[in-house]
């Protein structure tokens, strides 16, 4: 016999209380503000909530007041667009320091990036629909600090009468598959969470082995990778994991001590993902906190001695 516990089987044992770590509000393409947000989920029962839009940190301000006001714990964060080869990776960042000029550089390329492929997607929708870059800016709720994207072109679909949904909008003009897509520009994933831990915080692959989001997964070697290059977590609570991807994925976060997560990726009424649908356990929340640059009131975080 060896010392090795690796043959030792894994359980999939979803925390059934916790936090939900992936939550979008109007500073992004969810429906609902950070005040509404923080709300819901002291209704829900949570024991805390993330707020993660797309890109940005604006609506950290927003949801730490209403956090504050309503007794709420509250992680900060971002879901930040890369690639690796040819996949598309969503990662999450917690409590990194929203100070840093590298994750201030970081975000206004690929928002510009996104702006100008937005552009371009509504240039080639305008010849067959009755829509405009306007008309979508119509439905972008917080000007200048909404991070924009496709959802946002659903909307305006749906409001120009084209779709009665925006998933329907999703399923159909603005698919990634449709002649009318274009991709977002992004950063490589290894630099992003090279970037995100020089700003001090917790990086987080957000739904790891969604097959609806792409055809080809991160491989095994992609994220032992990431996890060199010093990745904190895999989120392996999502519904975009089918199950026994999920079995996979906690025998990768065994491997590579990567901490697991738990997110609902909620969006308001722009998706019906359920806002505390999947869950994030305490003591993994308090390891993230203890690991980031800033503390849960938002400052620096004081080191012992
Ligand atoms: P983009 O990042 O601009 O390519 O847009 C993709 C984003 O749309 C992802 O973050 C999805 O979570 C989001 N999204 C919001 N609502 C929906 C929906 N109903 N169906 C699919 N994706 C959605
Ligand atoms: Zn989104
Ligand atoms: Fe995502
Ligand atoms: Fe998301």
């Amino acid at each position: 016999m060896t010392l090795e516990t690796t043959s030792e089987a894994v359980r999939d044992n979803p925390p059934r209380v916790g936090w939900d770590l992936h939550c979008h509000t109007v500073f992004s393409d969810g429906t609902r503000t950070p005040r509404e947000l923080v709300e819901l989920a002291v209704s829900a029962g949570l024991l805390g909530v993330a707020i993660t839009d797309h890109d940005t940190s604006s609506g950290w301000r927003a949801a730490a007041k209403a956090a504050r006001e309503a007794g709420l714990p509250l992680l900060r964060g971002t879901e930040i667009t890369s690639e690796f080869g040819r996949t598309s990776v969503h990662m999450l960042a917690y409590q990194y320091d929203p100070h840093s000029a590298r994750i201030i550089e970081l975000f206004h390329r690929t928002r510009m990036a996104r702006l100008t492929r937005a552009k371009v997607m509504v240039e080639r929708l305008a010849n067959d629909f009755p829509i405009s870059w306007e008309s979508v800016l119509d439905q972008v709720k917080e000007g200048d600090q909404t991070t924009v994207g496709r959802p946002h072109i659903a909307d305006a679909l749906v409001h120009a009468g084209v779709y009665g949904t925006r998933s329907e909008a999703f399923a159909g003009a603005i698919n990634s598959r449709s002649r009318y897509y274009v991709p977002t520009p992004s950063p490589a994933a290894l630099d992003v969470v090279r970037t995100v831990r020089d700003a001090g915080g917790v990086t987080v692959v957000a739904h790891p082995a969604d097959a609806g989001r792409n055809r080809i997964l991160l491989s095994d070697t992609q994220i032992e990778q990431l996890a060199g290059a010093g990745l904190d977590g895999l989120e392996v609570w999502h519904r975009g994991n089918a199950p026994e991807q999920r079995m996979r994925l906690l025998g990768l976060a065994r491997r590579f001590n990567l901490l697991t997560t738990g997110g609902s990726d909620w969006h308001g009424s722009g998706k019906p993902n359920r806002l505390g649908e999947h869950l994030t356990a305490q003591d993994t929340v308090r390891r993230i906190v203890e690991r980031g640059a800033i503390d849960l009131a938002g400052g620096p975080m004081r080191t012992a001695g």
